[in-house]
């Protein structure tokens, strides 16, 4: 079984990428246009039941089936393409096994769209050094699937414990101050859906966080021909580390709703949050990438490639700045993140 998976149009060889907005596997060359579906049949019958399974921080070589060339890959790398003849490949073994995603959010916005919405966002940008844009730069714009744990924890909350409600209230010449004391008993059943946790070491995670959130109601199925033609990450944080942070998480929402509607201003006692369930799915998410230096600093560009979003520190055009009463706000400005949806 072959790790290195290319998807391939069966009128003319070639090999297929996925495009955004047709849904479909389309052949740079002919045109031709492949529903997933179909090139799924194929592919399968070459997996057979003993999947390999891929062992992180082994040193493997992949090579390309077209070129023959080596494969040039980081630690986390599941899909690329060819450095030499450009084609699209999937490394499947590190998508298989444990590492298999569950599901994955395609790409619903294309590489021209992305970079038309970059173009605007730019000639917005007034004090942004636009020379640091150069076409080579631009044409380092990569679609990038970046891994996620996505989880749902179920648990048991119990609180116990006294509390006092004090109002006072000036009555002819008295000032009458009751003090009111309540027991608290409370149980119950808490579950909280959709945590997010960033499934890559390396990743800045206060990037990501600005394109955030995902529509997760599109989420398909994993399969890997999504991945054909985009780059991909695969995880190296572990599913248990990733539930152990989010139930941390949890914990700290857990007391405050607990302690909703009761009438005492606290409660002393006892408090405890035992998680019963916990539902953990890898996903795949996508974004539209361009990191770039300018005089040994680094910046980059993010876009959340389901909903348009996007997040980005810019270089400052210094002399522009010198120039305008706005200098301060506009550098205090460097990290700019737009919050809400983009709309095309
Ligand atoms: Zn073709
Ligand atoms: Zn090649």
């Amino acid at each position: 079984m072959s790790e290195v998976k290319h998807f391939k149009c069966p009128s003319c060889g070639a090999y297929l990428e996925y495009q955004p907005n047709q849904q479909a596997l389309i052949c740079p060359y002919c045109a031709n246009k492949v529903d997933l579906e179909a090139v799924q049949p194929a592919e399968q019958t070459s997996v057979e039941a003993k999947p390999e399974t891929y062992t992180p921080g082994q040193l493997k070589e992949y090579h390309c089936q077209s070129c023959g060339a080596q494969i040039v890959t980081g630690d986390t790398t599941a899909a690329t393409r060819c450095y030499f003849c450009h084609s699209p490949v999937v490394l499947t073994d590190r998508l298989s096994g444990s590492f298999k995603p569950d599901w994955v959010i395609p790409f619903a916005i294309d590489r021209e769209q992305a970079e038309q919405h970059f173009s605007k966002y730019l000639a917005r940008k007034r004090f942004v050094d636009k020379r640091v844009f150069t076409r080579e730069q631009r044409e380092m714009f990569s679609g990038v699937y970046y891994p996620y744990w996505i989880g749902e924890i179920e648990g048991e909350a119990a609180l116990s414990g006294d509390g006092v409600r004090t109002s006072s209230s000036v009555q002819g010449n008295y000032m009458v101050t009751v003090h009111r004391f309540y027991h608290v008993e409370r149980e119950g059943t808490l579950t909280f859906r959709n945590l997010f946790r960033k499934a890559l070491k390396a990743n800045d995670r206060q990037l990501t966080d600005g394109i955030q959130p995902y529509t997760l109601s599109a989420m398909k199925p994993f399969d890997p021909a999504y991945l054909s033609g985009f780059l991909a990450e695969m995880r190296d944080v572990e599913e248990q580390s990733a539930a152990e942070d989010m139930q941390q998480e949890v914990e700290r929402y857990a007391k405050p709703m607990m302690m909703e509607g009761v009438r005492s201003e606290n409660v002393n006692g006892t408090f405890s949050f035992r998680p019963v369930r916990t539902r953990m799915r890898y996903v795949l998410l996508p974004a539209w990438v361009l990191t770039y230096q300018s005089q040994g600093k680094s910046y980059y560009y993010l876009m959340n490639a389901q909903t348009g979003t996007v997040c980005g520190r810019l270089p400052f055009n210094t002399g522009k700045l010198i120039g305008t009463a706005l200098a301060v706000g506009a550098a205090v400005a460097g990290l700019l993140c737009a919050g809400g949806a983009f709309i095309w």
